[in-house]
C-alpha cells in the first residue's frame, strides 16, 4: 500500500494529456495522485509505438502548442533528439520520439514535479457523493486502494473514471468509431529503403494472392525514427469494437498475424527490406477511439473546419486538421480555415454531469469528425494541462473559475 492516500488532484492515465494535467496542477500548487496502469508513462506513444507528436504545429508551421507540451520540447533538445518533419505536400509537421528516451523524459518531468506517481496501478471503481466524487479505487499488486480527492481529471483515453462514476459519455456506435492500428517497429530497414505508398501497394498486390488472410490495406505509413533508426509502420489495421473484451482480444491476435504477412510482402519484394525483422509491436494495440466526455460544451467540426475563435473561455488550441480513420484502409481529412488553428472551449473539458470531474486528450468533448482533430497527442498535452490546472483551482476554492485557470495557464506558457 501507499504511504498516501488524500490529494488535490487525482488524474487517471499517464499519457501525454495525464502528463499534462498532473504537472500543470502541481505547479498551480497542489499535492496530486497520477495513476496509471502499465509500469512506465506515455500513453499511446510507449504503450503502441505512437511515436510522433503530430499538433504542436499547425499547417503553417507556427506552434500552437507550448507549456507542459514545451517541457517535453526542451527535454528532447537537451537529449539532442528534438526531430521535425514536414510533410511537404499538406504542411502538417510532427516531432519524432524515440522509445526509451520518451519514458526517460516523462519520468524525469513527473519526477521534477513533485506529483505522487502510482505505476501498475489500474482504476477499477468510483465513489460518488450528491454529484461529486470523493475517491478511486485502483487496484495494483498490493491489492485495492481507495485514494480520495478534491477534484479529479480523467485522462485514461477510454474514459475509465467517466465510465466508473457515470459521468456523461459520448459513445458512438463501433462502426462509426475510427479504426485501430497495431503500430509495428521494424528493424534492419536499409538507409536507402523504399519508404513509399506506392511501393508498399506493389509489393503488397504481388503478396496478396498467397496470404493467409485478407490484407484490406494495400499501403501504410512508414516513418524512420531517430536514435534506432527502426521504422514506425502503420498498416496493420483492425476495426472491432475496443470497448469489447472478446473483439479487442481477437483484434490484438489478428493484426499480430496481418502485421507478418506485411512484413513477409516487403521482405519479399520492397527494396531495402530484405533482411528487416519485426522488432517489436504493442505492447497493446493503438486504440484510436472508444468513448469520450460529454461536457458542457463539445467542439464541432464546423468549429474546427471555420478555425472558430473565443478567447472568452477558450483553453487551448488545435492545429491539427480532423484526420478520421473511419475504416480499415480509408482515411477522411477535413482542413482548418487558412491551414491555422481553433480554440478549445472552458466547457469541453468540464463533465455536464459530475461537477468534480475534467476530462483532457482523446476525451476532450466533441463531435466525431471534431475529434478527428482533437485526439493527437500535441492537443492533448494541452486539453490535459488545462484540465490539470482547473481541478487545481477547484481543489483550492471548491468553484470553477475560468479566469483564474486562463491566468495560471498564461503563467505555466500555455498558448492559448
Ligand atoms: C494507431 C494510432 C496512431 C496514431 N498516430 C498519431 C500520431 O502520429 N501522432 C499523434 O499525435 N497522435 C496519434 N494518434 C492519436 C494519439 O496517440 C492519441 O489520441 C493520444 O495518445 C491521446 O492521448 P491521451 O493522453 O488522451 O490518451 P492515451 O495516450 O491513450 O493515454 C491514456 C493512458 O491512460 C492509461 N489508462 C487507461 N485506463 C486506465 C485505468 N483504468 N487506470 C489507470 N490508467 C489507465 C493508459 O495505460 C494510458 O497510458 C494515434 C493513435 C493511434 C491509436
Amino acid at each position: 500500500m501507499t504511504d498516501e492516500t488524500r490529494f488535490d488532484v487525482v488524474v487517471i492515465g499517464g499519457g501525454s494529456a495525464g502528463i499534462a494535467a498532473a504537472i500543470g496542477a502541481a505547479q498551480a500548487g497542489a499535492s496530486v495522485c497520477l495513476v496509471e496502469k502499465y509500469g512506465f508513462l506515455g500513453g499511446a506513444a510507449t504503450t503502441s509505438s505512437v511515436l510522433a507528436l503530430c499538433g504542436f504545429f499547425d499547417q503553417n508551421k507556427n506552434q500552437v502548442v507550448a507549456g507542459v507540451g514545451q517541457q517535453v520540447l526542451d527535454q528532447l533538445r537537451t537529449r539532442d533528439i528534438y526531430q521535425t518533419q514536414t510533410v511537404p505536400e499538406t504542411g502538417n509537421t510532427i516531432v519524432l520520439l524515440d522509445l526509451e528516451t520518451t519514458k526517460s523524459v516523462y519520468d524525469d518531468l513527473i519526477t521534477a514535479a513533485g506529483v505522487r506517481l502510482l505505476l501498475h496501478s489500474q482504476l477499477i471503481s468510483a465513489t460518488t457523493v450528491a454529484g461529486q466524487i470523493i475517491a478511486v479505487d485502483v487496484v495494483h499488486r498490493g491489492g485495492v486502494e481507495t485514494i480520495t480527492g478534491r477534484a479529479f481529471v480523467d485522462c485514461s483515453g477510454d474514459g475509465a473514471l467517466i465510465d466508473a462514476c457515470g459521468a456523461g459519455a459520448i459513445v458512438s456506435a463501433p462502426s462509426e468509431r475510427q479504426a485501430s492500428t497495431l503500430v509495428m517497429r521494424v528493424g534492419a530497414v536499409s538507409e536507402d529503403a523504399d519508404l513509399s505508398m506506392a511501393g508498399m501497394t506493389r509489393a503488397v498486390d504481388v503478396y496478396r494472392p498467397r496470404s493467409e488472410m485478407a490484407m484490406v490495406r494495400s499501403s501504410g505509413i512508414a516513418v524512420r525514427m531517430p536514435l534506432s533508426r527502426e521504422v514506425m509502420l502503420l498498416i496493420a489495421d483492425d476495426h472491432g469494437d475496443a470497448l469489447d473484451v472478446v473483439d479487442l482480444t481477437a483484434a490484438e491476435v489478428q493484426s499480430r498475424r496481418l502485421s507478418w504477412q506485411y512484413l513477409a510482402a516487403f521482405q519479399e519484394s520492397l527494396a531495402g527490406w530484405k533482411n528487416s525483422f519485426l522488432a517489436s509491436t504493442g505492447p497493446q494495440l493503438g486504440v484510436r477511439e472508444t468513448r469520450r466526455l460529454r461536457g458542457h460544451q463539445a467542439v464541432t467540426a464546423e468549429d474546427v473546419a471555420d478555425a472558430h475563435k473565443n478567447s472568452s473561455d477558450a483553453i487551448a488550441r488545435g492545429g491539427w486538421p480532423m484526420e478520421d480513420h473511419v475504416t480499415v484502409g480509408t482515411t477522411e481529412y477535413g482542413g482548418i480555415a487558412d491551414k491555422g488553428w481553433y480554440h478549445v472551449p472552458y466547457g469541453a473539458i468540464c463533465s455536464d454531469t459530475v461537477e468534480n470531474l475534467w476530462a483532457g486528450g482523446r476525451l476532450t468533448s466533441s463531435d466525431n469528425r471534431a475529434y478527428a482533430s482533437l485526439r493527437v497527442m500535441g492537443t492533448s498535452f494541452a486539453t490535459g494541462h488545462a484540465c490539470g490546472i482547473a481541478a487545481a483551482v477547484y481543489a483550492a476554492t471548491g468553484r470553477h473559475d475560468y479566469s483564474r485557470t486562463r491566468t495560471l495557464l498564461d503563467v505555466q506558457g500555455a498558448l492559448i
